[in-house]
């Protein structure tokens, strides 16, 4: 009935809307609850009459027909059966022919017209045999042994009897066999809702595990992403510390116009190369050179050509010595080459190399023509010592002696001081400059 409702209330027409309507009246009917003056059953028969289903309106008629009996109606009930007997004929339906002949029989036989009864029953039970299990056969049978009862014949009341037990029978299981395989379809519709209900609730599982996995996959990659970062962040800073430093080492150890290194640096690595070589007895040698009249360029070709005349003889005298020795500018236009493992002989053919590389220093790139000069100055171990102040002191006195002697020339520090000694003994009227630095520092 609740699906027969459902079904009346989508908008449906024709042979669908007589269906639902009977369908409707057919389980107010088996559940008791159908009276012959309830409005539905006059809607139901127009709905079946317009889509012309004389089988359906038939079943309404066979309704309202058994309403009519239960009431002691027999008369309304055949009336109304035979009404609708002649059009339900034409549709030859054997179910509800049976239907009606077993409903008719039943209500002559309440009038007491055993005769027609009997007929109508017989004709029934004759329709009924071509379906397998039938109410109008039980019927029909109850009306035939009742009056053959009624009639005294025992006998056939009898056999009648047997027929309609049978028949009660037959249609009883059959009500129980549906009621079962309802209950069966029931169970399994239920079982199935419950399947349903529970892959519901694994794909819910699934959804969340999805979800779950989703974010879980996000936070991956936001973490990889900020782990870039700060990776990129720190290598930034690493580089840029890095360059920093080197800046850094850059200008705490060379000389910025010439690349070579500065006085400072010069120090720590010559006393260092000093100490190695004093432990080890081994060989040091040490020059130090001047440029000639430099000043004499820079008031010339000015204080941009000095810087270029500076930086081309640092670049010269680089290459004439070896990766070990120890390349500084002292300052101004002054510097030093120490030489660890250097003997005084090749040290000085080291100075030669460098004051012939310099005077043959193209000049033309500078923008003037004009030839560049050093003096040269050097000393080793052996005449000095392994003092830095005390030999680089004695390789400036040779670089003096040079200077004295007419400049563009190499001076040995042995020879220097010879020179100087002589210079001395010769008399106090040498009153040069240079002479004077000489003595001084001979004086030390
Ligand atoms: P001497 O032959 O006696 O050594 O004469 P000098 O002219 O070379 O010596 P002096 O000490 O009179 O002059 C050195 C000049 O070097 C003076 C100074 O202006 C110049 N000078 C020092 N440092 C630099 C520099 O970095 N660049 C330039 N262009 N000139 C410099
Ligand atoms: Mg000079
Ligand atoms: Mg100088």
């Amino acid at each position: 009935m609740s699906f027969a409702n459902k079904l009346l209330q989508e908008s449906i027409e024709g042979r669908t809307l007589c269906v639902a309507h009977n369908l409707k009246l057919e389980s107010l009917f088996k559940l008791d609850l159908l009276e012959e003056n309830d409005p539905q059953i006059r809607e139901g028969i127009e709905a079946c009459q317009q889509s012309n289903e004389v089988v359906m309106v038939s079943a309404i008629y066979s309704y309202l027909a058994t309403l009519y009996l239960k009431q002691n109606n027999p008369h309304q009930a055949i009336s109304i059966l035979e009404s609708n007997f002649d059009s339900l004929k034409t549709t030859k339906y054997v179910p509800y022919l049976a239907i009606f002949n077993s409903l008719l029989s039943q209500a002559h036989h309440d009038l007491g017209t055993n005769r027609q009864a009997e007929e109508y029953a017989l004709v029934a039970i004759d329709e009924a045999k071509n379906i397998n299990i039938s109410n109008s056969s039980v019927n029909a049978y109850r009306v035939l042994y009742q009056i053959a009862e009624s009639r005294g014949d025992h006998k056939m009341a009898l056999e009648y009897h047997k027929k309609f037990a049978e028949a009660d029978k037959a249609y009883l299981d059959d009500i129980k066999t549906k009621h079962l395989a309802f209950q069966l379809a029931e169970h399994q519709a239920t079982e199935q809702k419950s399947r349903i209900g529970l892959l519901d609730k694994q794909n819910n599982l699934l959804k969340i595990e999805q979800r779950l996995a989703r974010s879980e996959a996000e936070n991956n990659r936001l973490f990889i992403a900020l782990l870039i970062a700060i990776i990129t962040l720190l290598s930034f800073w690493g580089y840029k510390s890095w360059m920093t430093q080197k800046r850094l080492k850059q200008l705490a150890e060379f000389d910025a116009l010439t690349g070579v290194f500065n006085r400072g640096h010069f120090t720590q690595l010559a006393q260092s190369a000093l100490q190695y070589c004093e432990n080890s007895d081994i060989y040091l040698s040490c020059i130090l050179f001047d440029l000639d009249k430099f000043k004499t360029i820079n008031d010339s070709y000015g204080h941009a050509c000095g810087d270029w005349v500076l930086k081309r003889v640092a670049d010269v005298c680089k290459v004439q010595g070896r990766s070990n020795d120890i390349f500084a500018r002292l300052g101004g236009e002054e510097f030093s080459i120490l030489l660890p493992g250097c003997d005084l002989l090749t040290a000085t053919k080291l100075a030669e190399t460098c004051r012939k590389a310099i005077e043959q220093i193209d000049t033309r790139n500078s923008g003037a023509k004009f030839i560049i000069t050093a003096s040269f100055g050097v000393t080793d171990a052996k005449l000095s010592g392994y003092d830095l102040e005390k030999i680089t002191a004695d390789a400036d006195m040779a670089m003096y002696c040079s200077k004295h002697d007419g400049r563009n020339r190499t001076t040995v520090f042995g020879r220097a001081l010879a020179d100087e000694n002589a210079n001395v003994n010769a008399g106090e009227n040498a009153g040069s400059e240079a002479s004077e630095n000489r003595q001084g520092r001979l004086t030390l």
